[in-house]
């Protein structure tokens, strides 16, 4: 199976499917330029059949481990039979009634979303439609609560893509093209400490500069009225930067000192994605906001929620509400991806298959040049890529992402595709098997770039 598997993917072997080769290929070029030409976003050549646990099909039969869960939201990989089930139940009882009245699926989730983030937030707020609009929706929470406006993000951070959530990118690329984004955003130094932008050596002796040197973005350029501090606990888009262990704590003390409202975006680091549900409890630090997305959905349900401290009360359906928000599918289907998440030991599973990845991938980092650091909490894991003297190299890490699929691996890298580092997201159903696997993979192609 395993010869099959590799004859299947070796890229000189005739029985890969390449569009526009062979016969099956004619056809599937064809289908790929009528989409090219109609479809408004473009798409790479694959055309995938059907997924089951961590792994995705193409219509080749090629299998593909997929390193970064979908868009990073299918915490319980393609298909889970629990997940599944909660949807296709509650799709024969009820697929969708207005938000305003009460469902067994939505009183189920707002219990449960209560029960399992930190003990200060007891609002959820359902009728978002994604991460983007949860986002938005917390930050007009805390303007509203505060009666201030500006925002304040990290660099290189990606909260998402409506207008409001693009003017708070750390990334100028996702801003350029617009004319008028959201006044009073503001970006502030994230807390890389490989490339700190303060050269200090490390957190050890840097005084957490990357916080206290936010006192005088505030006091020197912002509007003087700041009404929130949103950030990834762990950077996803960014590069997988994960904080000092001092860093969540110190701005949380500089929320409180400042009145500034802490949102915690939580829509990657969320739902046991750190070997924690949530990555509040894994630094100890209670956000007043906190948003989640992704991993909600278990096998890829459209669910997201703002959880509120009770002090961010306020915002009327009048101002945020959307028509897919609260749906009762997706909450069926969020309420059995909580169920699983929350087995006894499932967690511990994540954060254990997490460290083995890590520990292996630090010692391939030793053998392969083109690996610089190796960092993550659970299964969010980073590959930084360099040149051969540690400088970052984005060409490289796109080249290997792209190359991964000929090893079977579904890689994503940083900031959409223009960073230096190679995200490991699995789905958290992951085993050491699969991890080994995961591992033996990334060590041939690093092997193959090494000799390219
Ligand atoms: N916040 C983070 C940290 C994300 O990674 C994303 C999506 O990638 C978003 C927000 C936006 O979520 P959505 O695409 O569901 O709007």
């Amino acid at each position: 199976m395993a010869d099959l598997i590799r004859a299947q993917r070796d890229p000189h072997s005739e029985s890969r499917g390449d569009a526009g080769t062979g016969a099956h290929g004619n056809v599937r070029g064809e289908a790929l330029s009528y989409v090219q030409n109609h479809l408004y976003y473009p798409v790479t050549e694959y055309e995938m059949d059907h997924g089951e646990g961590v792994h995705l099909y193409d219509t080749e039969g090629n299998e593909y481990l997929d390193c970064a869960s979908g868009t990073f939201n299918l915490s319980l990989g393609y298909g889970h039979p629990e997940v599944v089930k909660a949807m296709r139940d509650q799709a024969e009882r009820l697929v969708h009634t207005t938000s305003t009245f009460q469902t067994a699926p939505i009183n189920e989730l707002v219990r449960r979303l209560v029960e399992v983030t930190p003990p200060n937030l007891t609002k959820v707020h359902l009728k978002v439609s994604g991460g983007s609009t949860a986002n938005e929706g917390a930050v007009k929470m805390a303007q509203i609560a505060t009666g201030r406006r500006d925002v304040v993000t990290l660099f290189r951070s990606h909260h998402g893509q409506t207008m409001m959530t693009t003017s708070m990118s750390g990334e100028s690329f996702r801003k350029s093209p617009f004319p008028h984004l959201m006044p009073g955003v503001l970006q502030v130094p994230d807390p890389y400490c490989l490339r700190c932008f303060y050269r200090q050596a490390g957190p050890d002796s840097c005084g957490m500069l990357c916080v206290e040197n936010i006192n005088d973005f505030l006091d020197h350029a912002s509007s003087g009225s700041v009404a929130c501090i949103v950030v990834e606990p762990v950077s996803g888009s960014g590069g997988n930067i994960v904080p000092p262990d001092g860093y969540l704590p110190a701005l949380r003390a500089l929320c409180d000192e400042r009145g500034i409202v802490l949102i915690f975006d939580e829509i990657q680091t969320g739902i046991g994605r750190v070997g924690r549900m949530f990555a509040a409890e894994h630094y100890g630090v209670q956000p007043d906001i906190l948003t989640t997305a992704k991993g909600l959905g278990g096998s890829g349900a459209q669910v997201a929620a703002i959880v509120a401290d009770e002090r961010m009360s306020g915002l009327s359906s009048d101002h945020h509400s959307f028509t897919y928000g609260g749906n009762i599918l997706a909450a069926a289907a969020a309420v059995a991806t909580l169920d699983v998440i929350g087995r006894p030991g499932f967690l511990e599973n994540v954060r254990e298959v997490g460290a083995h990845i890590m520990e292996r991938l630090r010692a391939l980092a030793a053998r392969h040049p083109c690996v610089v650091d190796v960092r993550g909490l659970g299964l969010m894991i980073g590959i930084e890529i360099g040149d051969d003297e540690g400088r970052p190299h984005s060409d490289r890490a796109q080249a290997l992402a792209r190359r991964g699929m000929d090893h079977g691996l579904i890689l994503r890298t940083s900031r959409y595709g223009r960073g230096n580092v190679i995200k490991i997201r699995p789905p958290l159903i992951l085993t050491r098997a699969e991890a080994d696997l995961l591992c033996d993979r990334l060590d041939a192609l690093f092997a193959e770039e090494a000799g390219a």
